[in-house]
C-alpha cells in the first residue's frame, strides 16, 4: 500500500517536473522567435517633479504575443538572462529608445524629456557595451544627456573597476546613471561614492507602506540624506497615492514615478499626458 502510494507520488512529482521543464522549453522557444522577429514594445512611464511637471520617462519592455497580449518583463527577463537572449533584447531596447529620443527632439513639448532604460547585468558587462551605447547615441544623433541608464546594485557590485571605467566613459559623454531599486541591495556608502551616478531610485517596497510604517520612513529619510551627501538626485518609484507623494516631498524627495501619475503606456499616450501636464523649462 505504502509502496504503491510512494510510486504514485513519485510519478506525480515526475509529471509536474516534466510539465515545468517542457513549459520552460516552450517559453524559451517562443522568446527566441520573438527576438528574431522583434516582437517587443516599449511602454513609457512618466517621471514628474514636485509641481507635477513631466521631466522624463522610463522605458519598460513588453513582449507582444502573436495574439496581441502583452507579457510583463517580470515573467521573461529572468529567462532572457539565463538563456543569453537578454543581449539581443537589450540591444533592441537601446536602439528603440534612441530612435524614440530622436523623434522627441522634433517635438517641442517632448524635447526636454530624459529617457531612462533598464540595463541588465549581462548586457552591462559585455566588453563592448560602452561602445555600443556611444555608437547608438551617435548614429541616432541624440543628445547623450537625455539618455539615462538604470542599473541595479547587483550589476555594480560585480567587477567594480571595469564597471567604474565603463560608467566614467559614458558619463564623460553626458550619459546619466540611476541606481534602480535602491535599498534592496548591499551597497555601502564607501562603495557608492566611487560610482559616477546621477540618481538613486528609491525602491517601491519602501514607498508602499511609507505613510503608516515608521521604519520605512526612517529608511527613506536615510536614503535621501545619503543622496544629498553624495550630491545625487533621488526619485521614488511606485508612488500610488497623493499621501505617499506628499510625505516623500516632506522628506526631501522631488522626483516621483508611479501609478498616481500614470501607468506605463504606449508612446502616443505618454505624449498626450505630457502635453496636458504643467511644464517648466528643461533642466538638462
Ligand atoms: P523596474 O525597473 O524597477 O521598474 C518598475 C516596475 O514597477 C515596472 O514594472 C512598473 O510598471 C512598476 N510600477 C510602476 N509604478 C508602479 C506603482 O505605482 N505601483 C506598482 N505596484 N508598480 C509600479 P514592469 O514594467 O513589470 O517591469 C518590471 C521589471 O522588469 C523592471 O523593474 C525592470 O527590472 C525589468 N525591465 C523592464 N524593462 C526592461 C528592459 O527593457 N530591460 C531590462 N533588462 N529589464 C527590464
Ligand atoms: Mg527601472
Ligand atoms: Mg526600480
Ligand atoms: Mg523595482
Amino acid at each position: 500500500q505504502a509502496k504503491q502510494a510512494g510510486r504514485n507520488g513519485m510519478r506525480f512529482f515526475d509529471r509536474q517536473m516534466q510539465d515545468r521543464i517542457s513549459e520552460r522549453a516552450q517559453m524559451e522557444n517562443d522568446l527566441r522567435h520573438a527576438v528574431e522577429r522583434h516582437r517587443f514594445a516599449l511602454h513609457y512611464q512618466v517621471q514628474v517633479d514636485q509641481h507635477g511637471n513631466a521631466r522624463g520617462a522610463e522605458a519598460l519592455i513588453r513582449w507582444v504575443r502573436d495574439d496581441g497580449t502583452m507579457v510583463s518583463p517580470a515573467s521573461f527577463i529572468a529567462l532572457a538572462e539565463e538563456t543569453g537572449l537578454i543581449l539581443p533584447i537589450g540591444s533592441w531596447v537601446l536602439e528603440t529608445a534612441c530612435a524614440q529620443l530622436k523623434a522627441w527632439q522634433q517635438m517641442p513639448e517632448m524635447a526636454h524629456l530624459i529617457l531612462a532604460i533598464n540595463v541588465s547585468a549581462q548586457q552591462f558587462h559585455q566588453a563592448e557595451f560602452g561602445e555600443q551605447v556611444r555608437a547608438a547615441v551617435q548614429r541616432h544623433g541624440i543628445d547623450p544627456r537625455l539618455l539615462k541608464l538604470e542599473l541595479t546594485e547587483g550589476v555594480l557590485l560585480d567587477k567594480i573597476e571595469d564597471t567604474i571605467a565603463c560608467m566614467q566613459l559614458l558619463k564623460a559623454m553626458g550619459v546619466r546613471f540611476a541606481l534602480d531599486d535602491f535599498g534592496t541591495g548591499y551597497s555601502s556608502l564607501q562603495y557608492l561614492k566611487r560610482l559616477p551616478l546621477n540618481q538613486l531610485k528609491i525602491d517601491q517596497s519602501f514607498v508602499r507602506d511609507l505613510v503608516s510604517d515608521s521604519s520605512d520612513q526612517a529608511i527613506v529619510r536615510t536614503i535621501i540624506a545619503m543622496a544629498r551627501s553624495l550630491q545625487l538626485d533621488v526619485i521614488a518609484e511606485g508612488v500610488e497615492t497623493e499621501a505617499q507623494r506628499a510625505l516623500l516631498e516632506e522628506l526631501g524627495c522631488r522626483r516621483y514615478q508611479g501609478y498616481l501619475f500614470s501607468r506605463p503606456v504606449p508612446e502616443p499616450q505618454l505624449r498626450a499626458l505630457v502635453k496636458d501636464s504643467p511644464r517648466t523649462a528643461a533642466v538638462v
